[in-house]
């Protein structure tokens, strides 16, 4: 089992370090890899997509050549993780800021985002957060935090706050506003892991 984490920018050594410490607590093998360049996304079966800026993101990816890798293993069934900017990228759709700049997304996921759903006010607050998969409430981190404000009928939303939804699924992808990396608890990683595990990809 391998698992690769894209280290473009933004919160890389925190994944790296929360995945090591949910596959020991499960007592299973995988190796993490960092991803910086073309060609080891399709050696992966695993994707995590961290949080940085999704411009700089975007345009890299797309840049390297590692966006229509992602895209390719994304249809052959590849689960993929994308936390705060990588939730942006994995989403077909953006806001008016999003739209007006050109701005590169994976548009993975039958999503609507808007990059910064909770405004200047907030730019960064942790909650007690309710998740559909789990049965006692979570410390979510955000940190200028994005929102999907609008789910296709594939999505199935797991957690929201007023009407901002902050975690979702689409089948093999996985997207949460906030940051599981830097808690932990390693309740949210494990629910991603218990797709890798059980995916026959
Ligand atoms: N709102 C940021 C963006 O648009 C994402 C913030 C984050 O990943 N912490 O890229």
């Amino acid at each position: 089992m391998r698992i690769g984490v894209i280290a473009i920018q933004g919160n890389v050594s925190e994944h790296v370090e929360a995945l090591e410490r949910a596959i020991s607590q499960r007592g299973e093998d995988a190796q993490i890899i960092t991803i910086k360049h073309k060609g080891l996304v399709p050696t992966c079966d695993a994707l995590v997509l961290p949080g940085g800026e999704s411009t700089t993101l975007g345009r890299l990816l797309l840049r390297e050549g590692i966006a229509d890798e992602i895209r390719a293993m994304h249809t052959a069934g590849m689960p993929i993780m994308g936390t705060c900017a990588g939730l942006i990228l994995l989403a077909k759709e953006g806001d008016e800021q999003v739209r007006k700049t050109h701005q590169h997304l994976l548009g993975l996921m039958d999503t609507q985002v808007n990059r910064n759903a909770f405004g200047r006010q907030r730019e960064s607050f942790e909650t007690e957060l309710d998740l559909a998969f789990l049965d006692a409430p979570y410390n979510a981190v955000f940190i200028r935090a994005p929102a999907i404000t609008r789910a296709g009928n594939d999505v199935k939303v797991l957690g929201a706050i007023d009407n901002m939804i902050v975690a979702a699924e689409q089948g093999s992808l996985f997207a949460l506003a906030f940051h599981p990396e830097l808690t932990s608890d390693s309740r949210v990683h494990q629910y991603f892991l218990d797709k890798v595990f059980s995916n026959g990809m």
